[in-house]
């Protein structure tokens, strides 16, 4: 047993990282390349002895890190994410290896963006001037303070991603964190935050909590001296994590999943948006914004299937090491089995099979690209998130019809709408349930603008200005006009 696995030629540290050391626990985990089953790594376990002692050492780094103020972090931060921009093959390698994603987007966005989001924020933060609100005898200087030690906890398809999506602001805002990473895809974060001690972070400032989600996790979730618990993950750890939340007043941020519908209309322009269908397959659906129910505009519906087939047919199945592979494997035997029995019970039920419909012979984790029809609303397939390369597919015919199978879920992550009608596009947009509308769009993701979930899709928005509301505490200085005397307002900096 040994502390430091190889990957793909990296070596990576499997320990805890906590106040700028590594720490071992006696239990460990397993970790398996989804790609052919070979055992990666064995990482440390943490219980609720060393979520403690994260949360600790977190606190303990808090002030002095919140004290350097948005100008003083900035620096160190654009370290890291040059260090990040230094190791995208690195991390790229491991990131694919470790949960089966595709190596070229890893190479060509995924690792630039974890580094963009960490840069960006350290930006913005130096740009939040406190907002003066004139009111009619004082001024409001709202200030954006640092609220403490934040919780960051991730999941397994986009490790790294979703990680620094969350790191990067809550550091930039001047809070130390600690980072529990999934323990499905557990090594790229244990990669950064050697990135980080290399750019200079302070001991302390970032820890690397490894464990699974019963233990390490949910001891993190229900520590008392956080100040903000973010998560990225499913609609039943939110409810625990809320559960915990709760006792100790903890206000939290949730991006969860979805079931977005992908909105077609006979206007549209059909082969950008059978392009854009098929790419819901790409990682094996394993995303969380994908657009898994397809709605067509019924008099649309035939040459869209016909293209929507020919699209997604030219997609090479594959290894995803391979640069040409666009659908690799399914992350573990579990969620291969939840897939699996999501489209038996939808064919029990009486959904039919356009295409796929089973594995894949590549590999034990593959699984067809499948398109079903004939589930409505209330049915599990319609209703429920798969998290898998499995889409379904209805008609409607019009805008009524469109929008109310739109909102026949629970879900409210994102919507697609596909259509040559600048006036519908409105409607339609003002008219769904979702955290984001892509209008003959995909996957567009700006960091300035807000991201999140509507209905259980999720609680809050991060994004822009908007992860500052949440990873800061806003405090309101009223200062009586002219109470200074003249000229002197009460200038307001930031921590
Ligand atoms: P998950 O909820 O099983 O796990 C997510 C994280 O929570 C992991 O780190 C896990 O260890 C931890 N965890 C599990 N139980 C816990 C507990 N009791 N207390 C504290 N932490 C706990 O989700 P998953 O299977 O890793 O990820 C897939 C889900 O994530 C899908 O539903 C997907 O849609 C969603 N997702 C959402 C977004 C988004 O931005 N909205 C992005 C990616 C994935």
């Amino acid at each position: 047993m040994t502390d430091c696995a190889r990957i793909a030629g990296v070596g990576v540290d499997t320990r805890h990282w906590i106040g700028g050391e590594r720490i071992a626990s006696s239990g460990r985990f397993p970790v398996f390349s989804p790609i052919d089953g070979e055992p990666l790594a064995e990482v440390s376990a943490g219980s609720g002895r060393e979520a403690d002692a994260a949360v600790r050492a977190a606190g303990e780094a808090f002030p002095r890190w919140a004290a350097l103020g948005p100008a003083g972090r900035r620096p160190i931060l654009e370290q890291l994410a040059n260090g990040i921009l230094a190791r995208i093959d690195e991390l790229s390698a491991v990131e694919t290896r470790d949960n089966g994603s595709l190596l070229i987007g890893n190479r060509k966005n995924v690792m630039a963006r974890c580094a963009h989001n960490v840069a960006f924020f350290a930006e913005l933060a130096c740009r939040m001037e406190g907002e003066v609100i004139a009111g009619d005898t004082v001024d409001n200087h709202v200030r954006y303070e640092p609220s403490g030690v934040a919780a960051l906890i991730t999941p397994w398809n986009a490790p790294l991603m979703l990680s620094t999506w969350k790191v990067g602001p809550a550091l930039a805002a001047g809070n130390t964190v600690v980072l529990k990473p999934p323990e499905w895809a557990p090594l790229t974060c244990s990669m950064l935050a050697d990135v980080a001690a290399e750019a200079g972070l302070p001991a302390g400032v970032l820890n690397v909590l490894q464990g699974t989600g019963g233990e390490a996790g949910a001891a993190l979730a229900a520590h008392p001296d956080l100040a903000r618990i973010s998560f990225t993950g499913s609609v039943p750890t939110a409810r625990r994590i809320g559960r915990s939340a709760a006792e100790s007043l903890i206000p939290v941020s949730f991006e969860l999943g979805g079931k977005s519908p992908f909105i077609v209309f006979a206007d549209a322009d059909l082969d950008a948006a059978a392009r854009t269908i098929a790419r819901q397959y790409v990682n094996a659906g394993q995303v969380c914004l994908a657009g898994t129910r397809i709605l067509v505009e019924a008099k649309a519906a035939e040459p869209l299937l016909a293209k929507v087939r020919a699209e997604t047919g030219t997609l090479p199945v594959g290894d995803p090491r391979d640069l040409a592979t666009r659908i690799g494997p399914l992350i573990h035997p579990r969620q291969h089995e939840r897939v699996r029995g999501y489209v038996e019970r939808a064919l029990a039920h009486g959904a039919r099979v356009l295409f796929g419909g089973g594995p894949h012979p590549f590999g034990d984790l593959y699984y067809q690209p499948t398109l079903l029809e004939g589930a409505a609303p209330g049915d599990e397939i319609f209703d429920e998130e798969v998290f898998g390369p499995v889409l379904t597919w209805n008609t409607f015919g019009d805008e009524d019809e469109a929008v109310t199978l739109a909102n026949a879920t629970r879900y409210g992550l994102a919507a697609m709408v596909y259509t040559g009608d600048p006036a519908r596009a409105e409607r339609i947009a003002a008219a769904v349930v979702a955290g984001t509308v892509w209008v003959n769009c995909y996957f567009v993701r700006d960091l300035a603008a807000p991201f999140g979930g509507a209905g259980i899709s999720g609680i809050g928005r991060e994004g822009g200005r908007w992860s500052f509301d949440f990873f800061c505490d806003v405090k309101n200085v009223a200062v009586r006009r002219g109470s200074f005397g003249a000229g002197q307002g009460g200038g307001q900096s930031r921590g």
